[in-house]
Order: C-alpha cells, then sequence, then structure tokens
C-alpha cells in the first residue's frame, strides 16, 4: 500500500513521511477512527513507507522488494495482531490467512465484516494475554532484515485487561527500533494505561472533497448521484465504495430490464438475441443480480397499480420508467412473470447453459407481455 493508494488524509501522510524523514518515529502510536476513514491503509502505507528502499520524498517506490513483502503482507518483522473468538483459535497467526483476505479485498473493513467473515456464530472476538505473549515472543527475536519490527494491533479496544497489562512493559520501554501502531474506534473503551503510553493520531473522516474524487475515479460521474453518496457515507471509504458499486449494478440492471421489455414488446426478434448473448457473457453473480432486479420490477410495477402513492423504495429514473411500464403488468401476468425470474435464478446458481436460458426468458417475456 502506498500512500497514494490511501484516500485523503495528505497532513497525516506528511506528517508520518517527516517522522521517516528526521528519524523521529514515536515508537507507539494510536491510530483513532473508524475503520472506514482508513485508518489501517494509512498505517500500512505509512510502514511501507519506513522499509521502502527507495523512498522518493512523498512516497515510498511500490516497487523494491521490501514494499512488495509489505503491500503483500508479507514482511517477516511486520506483524499483525486482531481480535479471534478464542474458541476458534487463541493466536492471530492462526487465523491471519483469513484476515489477510479480508485486507486485501478491503483494508478498511470493520469488525463487524470480521466477526462475519470468521465466524459463523458471531461470537464475541476478543485481543487475549496469548496474543500478547504471541507479541512479545516476535519483538524479542532479532530483526529478520536489520531495520524496525513492526507490531500493527488492529481494534485494539478489544484488548482484555490481561492482554493490556501484559503489553504495557514492552510498550514503554521498546526493543531498539520497534513501532507499535495500534488501530482502535473507540478511545473510551481503551485501557488508559495503554492511552497514556501511546502517542494519539487522529484519523479524521474523509473530506466531501476527496470522497468525490474518489468516487470519480471510481466511475461514478453523475453529479446528483456523487453527492448523495458523498452524503450518505460520512467520510467512509468503505461505504462509499459499497454505495458506489450498488448504485453501478443498479444502473446496469435497470437499462438491461428497459431494454428487455421493449425489445420483447416491439417483438424485435435479432436485438433479442443479442440482448440474451449479452446476459449470457455476464458473471454468474451479475446475471442473479439481474434476475432479483427483475423481479424487483415486477412487484414494483403491481404495486404501482394498485396504490397510487409514491414508490418509496424505487430511485427517480425507476419511477418515470414504472409510469409508463407497470400497466403490461396485470393479473393476467404477473405470476408468469415471477416464476420466469425466479427458475432462472434458480438454474443460473446450479450453472445451466446460461445463453440458451436468457433466450428463453426473452421468447417468454414476449409472450407474457402482450398477454397485459
Ligand atoms: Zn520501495
Amino acid at each position: 500500500m502506498q500512500f497514494k493508494d490511501v484516500i485523503g488524509h495528505d497532513t497525516l501522510k506528511k506528517q508520518f513521511i517527516q517522522e521517516v524523514n528526521d528519524d523521529h518515529i514515536s515508537h507507539a502510536q494510536l491510530f483513532l477512527g473508524k475503520t472506514g476513514y482508513g485508518s489501517l491503509s494509512l498505517a500500512l502505507a505509512f510502514v511501507q513507507y519506513i522499509f521502502c528502499e527507495n523512498k522518493e520524498s512523498h512516497d515510498s517506490c511500490g516497487t523494491c522488494a521490501s514494499c512488495r513483502k509489505i503491500s503483500a503482507l508479507q514482511h517477516p518483522d511486520v506483524h499483525f495482531s486482531f481480535p479471534t473468538v478464542q474458541a476458534i483459535s487463541k493466536l492471530s497467526d492462526e487465523q491471519f490467512p483469513e484476515w489477510k483476505k479480508l485486507v486485501e479485498e478491503e483494508p478498511n473493513f470493520s469488525l463487524n465484516d470480521w466477526i462475519s467473515y470468521s465466524d459463523p456464530k458471531g461470537r464475541k472476538p476478543i485481543l487475549s494475554v496469548h496474543q500478547s505473549q504471541e507479541i512479545i515472543k516476535k519483538l524479542s527475536l532479532k530483526s529478520f532484515e536489520g531495520n524496525y519490527k513492526v507490531s500493527i494491533i488492529w481494534m485494539a479496544e478489544e484488548m482484555n485487561q490481561g492482554c493490556a497489562n501484559k503489553l504495557l512493559k514492552i510498550i514503554e520501554e521498546p526493543p531498539a527500533k520497534t513501532l507499535f501502531i495500534l488501530i482502535a474506534e473507540n478511545q473510551e473503551v481503551i485501557l488508559p494505561t495503554i492511552l497514556s503510553r501511546t502517542q494519539l493520531v487522529k484519523v479524521k473522516p474523509i473530506s466531501d472533497q476527496e470522497m468525490e474524487k474518489y468516487l470519480v475515479n471510481k466511475g461514478i460521474q453523475d453529479d446528483e448521484l456523487k453527492k448523495s453518496i458523498v452524503a450518505r457515507s460520512e467520510g467512509n471509504a468503505r461505504l462509499a465504495k459499497e454505495l458506489a458499486s450498488g448504485e453501478k449494478a443498479n444502473n446496469q440492471n435497470r437499462t438491461d430490464f428497459i431494454q428487455l421489455m421493449r425489445i420483447c414488446y416491439k417483438k424485435e426478434v435479432l436485438p433479442m438475441l443479442d440482448w440474451a448473448e449479452k446476459m449470457g457473457n455476464y458473471g454468474r453473480e451479475d446475471q442473479k443480480n439481474f434476475l432479483l432486479y427483475a423481479l424487483y420490477m415486477i412487484r414494483q410495477s403491481l404495486m404501482k397499480n394498485y396504490t397510487e402513492e409514491q414508490l418509496m423504495r424505487a430511485s427517480a429514473e425507476e419511477v418515470t420508467f414504472l409510469q409508463r411500464f407497470s400497466r403490461f403488468i396485470t393479473n393476467n401476468n404477473v405470476q408468469d412473470f415471477t416464476q420466469l425470474f425466479n427458475d432462472a435464478h434458480y438454474y443460473v446458481e446450479r450453472n445451466a447453459h446460461a445463453k440458451l436460458l436468457f433466450t428463453n426468458i426473452t421468447f417468454e417475456v414476449m409472450r407474457y407481455i402482450h398477454r397485459a
């Protein structure tokens, strides 16, 4: 992770670079702020900058051996601890492959993401005395590459008293060239003994301006949509990313659905085959999403026919489309439509031949839509 990959936080980035260049790195830092603001990304970029063999004035090089090891979360001198469900594993190391997988997907994930990913029973994970022993053991070894040894402790507020007590001494008087980065969301629940021994680094919400830039990079051009995502995400990059990809998928589904209904209504056979071909090339998840969206639009159409109230859940574009389309969904065909898309969803899940399946959909839709 390079600084350029971390959204916003220009002031903190400058501060970290300064610390490294002045060779004045505080040995225990507490990054405080919601995980979605990017604290783990910042920590990874900071550590990568420390280790980089060809540092530039504003960022690590991203290509030297150290950069590559840190990016891959495989540097022998950079250790990670995070809460675990003690019944599953008392050590972070044993669950590291799973935790790493989440980091690779989205480094700004939350404790809840981790819980639902790592424990089907959803039990509360903690950092226990076993994990502090694990940390102390690793840091007491000589560093592999003769540079810093780093311990990143994610969601440090989940430390229990035993864990914290065991760590106090080493945090206060660490071996030379040791760096602790504690990442936490909630200052109130961090044990005061830990708080008083660390330098506080406040990780604030990502500014609206930075978030807008990020959304443009993600391909969100529409001004209204951008504003709406910025407002709803409240400085949380993870949430913004989720909203953005949801909106993009929804736009695509809407376009595909409107196209399907239009060409089937006009009985345009060649465009129908083209449409089926296109849908057949989508990934399975996208195909399933489309079919769920089609079911949703059929339900919305029916509702529109029976209630003249504003459709609460439909977007402005959908409402415009439904104004004209809903009269084609009636008691004469709603069950057929519902069954068609439901069955298709079932078959896609079981690896049906997608092009045949979507071709069949177009011909059935053509029949049903003229039965209204
Ligand atoms: Zn480098």
